[in-house]
């Protein structure tokens, strides 16, 4: 469909026929574009902007990730088709490693995500043939991989469902969650909550990464001044203001 440039939401019809179209090459599962959807409703609420609060979690991700020693940043289908490259980017900055991990898990799905993020380097990105299991999930959503996200010490998740939050925060990791949804399980159970719109916030993390890599004093002290519950109040108050 031929979208008009002067279209008020062009944006939005954009990122949904790109989408759309992921869906029909069979990247992204039907339930990601409800996904998106879902997502879309709360970017109302902020304004479509990435809104101070986030911008304070952001920085605190970036931190996190240069402080841990396993990080990996977990990838679907909609992060893939939305920011793909900027995840590629993340990890090079950091660094840390990539690793495919589905919900609705098909080996076809993961391969074609896999190669979608690999065209941006060549670093190898994780996930095909994963035989580890995040405990106390069922198969596949519990399944990842051994080198990955099995033995990470924090994980990177975007746009990730309740319970896998959950059960990796049970097994000890650090979890930082990007879900414009503050209210979700995720939301509430990671150990960083960005309420952000993926796109937005994948560069404002490398953007952090960038100025706190050469500084690790200032990285500690902005991991210890962060309280996550504190910053997700603050963002409802931010919601609660601005409407
Ligand atoms: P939970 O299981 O955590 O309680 P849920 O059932 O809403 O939440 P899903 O529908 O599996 O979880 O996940 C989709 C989540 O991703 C929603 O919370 C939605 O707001 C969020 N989301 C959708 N699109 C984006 C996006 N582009 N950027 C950031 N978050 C998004």
């Amino acid at each position: 469909m031929k979208i008009p440039k002067d279209h008020p939401r062009y944006r939005s019809l954009v990122t949904r026929e790109k989408l759309v179209e992921a869906y029909k090459q069979g990247v992204l599962a039907p339930e990601g574009l409800i996904a998106h959807g879902r997502g879309e409703s709360f970017d109302y609420l902020l304004g479509e902007k990435t809104v101070p609060p986030a911008e304070k979690a952001e920085r605190a991700s970036a931190a996190m990730l240069l402080n841990s020693k396993r990080p990996v940043l977990s990838v679907n289908g909609n992060v893939a088709v939305l920011a793909g490259e900027s995840i590629i980017r993340l990890a090079e900055a950091v660094p840390c490693k990539v690793e495919v991990n589905l919900f609705h898990r098909t080996e076809e799905r993961i391969s074609k995500i896999a190669e979608l993020l690999e065209a941006f380097s060549d670093m190898p990105v994780l996930g095909r043939n994963a035989t580890a299991r995040i405990p106390d999930l069922d198969q596949p959503r519990g399944i990842c991989d051994q080198k990955g996200i099995f033995s990470a010490d924090t994980v990177l998740v975007a746009l990730e469902d309740g319970d896998r939050t959950e059960a990796l925060v049970r097994t000890g990791k650090d979890v930082i969650a990007i879900d414009l949804n503050p209210l979700c399980r995720t939301s509430q159970k990671a150990t960083i909550t960005i309420v952000d719109e993926v796109t937005r916030a994948l560069p404002r993390i490398i953007y952090h990464v960038e100025e706190l890599k050469e500084n690790p004093k200032l990285t500690q002290e902005t991991i210890c001044s962060f309280d996550n519950s504190e910053n997700l109040q603050e963002l409802m108050e931010y919601i609660r203001n601005s409407l």
